[in-house]
C-alpha cells in the first residue's frame, strides 16, 4: 500500500527537498558515524562500548541477595546495576538531530525516523554484535507525554532492533512514573539528579528475574537516563542490561 500511494505520490526528502524519498541518500550520507564506541559510564572510549571491568563494584545491597551471586558465578563477570554494553550508530548532530528533533513534534515525520532507525540498526547488525537471548525494552515515556504526541520514538527504534535481530521486545517492562522536567535544559548532575526513581517495572517486576535486556532509546547525553533504567531492571532481578541509542550526543 506504501508502495503504491509513492508512486502515485513521490514523497519529498524532508531535508532537502529531492524527490523520490522522504530522507534521500544524499542526505542520509550527511548522517555522522560515531565511529569510536564509548563505555557509557565514563564516556571514554572502550571496545564495542563495554562497560569498563573498573567501574564495577557491587552495592552492599546486593551482597545479601543469594540469587544475585549465583548468577554471578554462573556467569562469571562481575554483577552490579551497571550496564555491560552501550552502543551507538550516530552522532547526534546534523540531519540525525534534525531527523529526532522534528519527528518528536510531528508525527508526519514518523516515515523519517523509520528510514534513520533502519539505518541505524544496520549498521550495528553489520558490526556482528548478538543480542541473542535478550529482550528489547525501550525507554517509556510518561503516559501524559506519550498521549501528547501520540506515540514514543523509543518504541519505534526498537520494533525495528528487535525484529533486524530476531528477538521478541516487551513494552510493559518498565514504566515512566515520573517525567517533571525535560532533560535537556539541565546540567550533568541535575539530569543525574532528575531522572532518579522515575522508572518501575510493571507487576512488581514480573518477567525481569533472571532475564537479559536492551534498552533502547533515541537519544543518549550523559547516560543518566540509561543508567537509572538499568538500575530498577537489575534491582528488580535482570541478569544482563545492555544500551542501544539510536544517536549519542558528544
Ligand atoms: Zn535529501
Ligand atoms: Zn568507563
Amino acid at each position: 500500500m506504501e508502495k503504491l500511494i509513492n508512486a502515485v505520490f513521490p514523497p519529498r526528502c524532508v531535508f532537502c527537498g529531492a524527490l523520490g524519498d522522504v530522507f534521500c541518500e544524499n542526505c542520509m550520507s550527511n548522517c555522522t558515524l560515531l565511529k569510536e564506541q564509548r563505555c557509557l559510564v565514563c564516556d571514554r572510549p572502550s571496545k564495542n562500548g563495554e562497560t569498563h571491568p573498573y567501574h564495577y563494584v557491587l552495592e552492599p545491597s546486593q551482597k545479601n541477595e543469594e540469587t544475585r551471586l549465583k548468577d554471578q558465578e554462573k556467569q562469571s563477570k562481575p554483577h552490579s546495576l551497571l550496564p555491560s554494553q552501550f552502543i551507538s550508530p550516530f552522532i547526534y548532530e546534523n540531519n540525525v538531530r534534525e531527523c529526532i528533533r522534528k519527528s518528536k513534534y510531528s508525527s508526519r515525520l514518523f516515515s523519517c525516523l523509520k528510514r534513520l532507525s533502519f539505518e541505524g540498526v544496520n549498521i550495528v547488525y553489520e558490526w556482528g554484535l548478538s543480542f541473542e537471548g535478550f529482550i528489547v525494552v525501550p525507554i517509556p515515556v510518561s503516559k501524559q507525554k506519550e498521549k501528547l504526541r501520540g506515540f514514543n520514538q523509543a518504541d519505534i527504534i526498537s520494533k525495528i532492533f528487535a525484529k533486524r535481530f530476531n528477538i521478541p521486545v516487551d513494552t510493559s517492562i518498565l514504566t515512566r512514573i515520573k517525567d517533571k522536567h525535560a532533560q535537556h535544559s539541565l546540567s550533568r548532575n541535575e539530569r543525574f539528579e532528575n531522572i532518579k526513581n522515575s522508572f518501575e517495572v510493571g507487576k512488581q517486576g514480573y518477567g525481569v528475574l533472571g532475564k537479559k535486556f536492551v534498552l533502547v532509546d533515541d537519544i543518549c547525553t550523559t547516560g543518566a537516563t540509561f543508567l537509572e533504567s538499568s538500575r530498577v531492571l537489575f534491582y528488580a532481578g535482570a541478569l544482563d542490561v545492555k544500551c542501544f541509542a539510536l544517536s549519542k550526543k558528544l
